[in-house]
């Protein structure tokens, strides 16, 4: 079935390929004004379409963008069928606009417990298009022109183009590595903001930082004391905090997440992001959630009823049941909450331990399902061209699809054009997968291994 799906990708992709090819030989349409809003302007490069059609054509083992390839729990997969071929038949027609009532009044309970406070399901919760839609109502309610937004490198690509298209700049700040002395594998706990330097990026122009914990790609789980400084700086410069949090559930050896909006005076400066894609292993449904004060999320929904209006409602009936029975479930050993960091985190190990044994040395993270790894020992497989306009890790990560079959992710993508050089001797896998897909590309380091020896 898996394989069918890839499959069909594989041929989507070719065929859209060659029908692109086509249209550019027919006759070009006569416009002499330029038809792209000056907005787009240096935000039409996308990693993911140039990465997702290479692996799509050439990997065997696909680890580089991220989504499960296990199924989803039973449980969620049911109240979906249930919902789908139900007696209520009012759950193929549009539901409340700003979230399905269900889902967001078992939202409000299920936050209520996590940040501690009384939750309105009508005005502190909106239901979105994934996180996606989410961090997009952030950005286009709450920057103008002219303000500023700090985004701690490394980030989710598309924080910085959402910034520009809603007219803002962004500010970037780097976690900085600082390797262990002992000659013990780095954590993402040791990458590390410098305090002056994150001091120094907050002004009068500030609107708004974005956090995201547990940080894609690293891995990054920000300590309360991180977390107490950034909070700290918002408070000290009025600033708001978009504090992307999708993968809140997936958080290793017994670490824990904490969330910026229960910090002192977090609350009403704070949006939380969410993601059913990441909490349920079900990326396809696009199911997603804001959290904060009624005084931040009236502008989200404004931009949400001009623009998406209304989002899937079987997906959100059942995601509202997954979330019911997690609430019923919270801290038990059955929760999937509970259980899905336990397989994970042994997925985690199994790569970490494939990685190593090879040399590509893994950041070993303590939340996600990503871990970067150097690939700085295998500059003989893959020379470094000086002056390149390509980064080292892109065409590391195209060589690694197109020679060995395994598909992973150029870290540089993820910092700034100004930072992206200093950051090329790191790729990024995915471990959300099967048994099976992390054998497989166990199998293919080892070969590899075996051959850089016998060379
Ligand atoms: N934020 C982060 C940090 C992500 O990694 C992702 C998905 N890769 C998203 C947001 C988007 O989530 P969704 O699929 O729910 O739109």
């Amino acid at each position: 079935m898996l394989r069918r799906v890839g499959l069909s990708l594989r041929h989507f992709l070719l065929e859209r390929n060659s029908s692109a090819g086509h249209s550019s030989c027919s006759r070009e349409a006569k416009m002499s004004r330029p038809v792209q809003a000056r907005r787009l302007e240096g935000i039409d490069k996308n990693i993911w379409v140039e990465f997702v059609k290479l692996a799509a054509t050439y990997s065997k083992v696909n680890l580089g963008q991220g989504f499960p390839d296990f199924p989803p729990p039973d449980f969620l997969t049911e109240a979906f069928t249930r919902a789908l071929g139900g007696q209520n038949h009012m759950l193929h027609q549009y539901t409340r606009a700003f979230g399905h009532p269900p889902l967001v009044t078992v939202l409000a309970q299920f936050f209520k417990k996590l940040l501690g406070r009384d939750l309105d399901p009508m005005t502190n919760v909106m239901v979105t298009v994934g996180a996606y839609q989410a961090l997009f109502c952030c950005f286009q309610a709450l920057v103008d022109e002219g303000d500023e937004v700090i985004i701690i490198e490394p980030f989710f690509d598309c924080y910085e183009p959402m910034v520009r298209m809603a007219g803002g700049t962004p500010v970037f700040v780097p976690l900085r590595p600082n390797p262990p002395k002992d000659g013990k594998l780095m954590s993402s706990a040791d990458w590390q903001l410098d305090p002056a330097e994150l001091a120094s990026k907050f002004s009068e122009r500030t609107k708004a930082i974005v956090l995201n914990s547990p940080n894609n790609p690293l891995g990054k789980v920000f300590s309360r004391g991180e977390l107490g400084l950034i909070a700290e700086l918002c408070v000290k410069h009025d600033v708001l905090c978009i504090s992307d949090e999708v993968y809140e559930w997936l958080v290793y050896d017994g670490k824990q997440h904490i969330r910026i909006a229960s910090l002192q005076g977090m609350w009403d400066r704070t949006v939380t992001v969410g993601s059913a894609g990441k909490t349920f292993s079900v990326t396809g449904w696009k199911v997603g959630w804001v959290v904060g004060p009624d005084r931040l999320l009236q502008h989200l929904r404004t931009v949400h009823q001009n623009s998406v209006y209304h989002c899937a409602t079987i997906a959100q009936e059942a995601v509202a049941q997954g979330f019911q029975r997690e609430l019923r479930l919270y801290g038990k050993p059955e929760s999937y909450f509970v259980q899905l960091p336990k397989e994970l985190q042994q997925k985690r190990d199994w790569l970490v331990q494939s990685l190593d044994g090879v040399g590509m040395k893994p950041i070993i993270p303590e939340g996600t399902y990503f871990l970067v790894a150097d690939i700085s020992q295998f500059k003989s497989d893959v020379p470094d061209v000086p002056n390149s306009d390509e980064p080292y890790d892109y065409r590391f990560a195209k060589w690694m699809i197109k020679s060995k079959g395994l598909a992973a992710i150029p870290l540089s993508a993820f910092y700034s054009e100004a930072h992206k050089n200093n950051y090329t001797n790191f790729i990024r896998f995915c471990f959300a997968k099967e048994e099976a897909t992390l054998k497989a590309a166990n199998e293919i380091l080892q070969k590899w291994k075996q051959e850089k020896t016998s060379s």
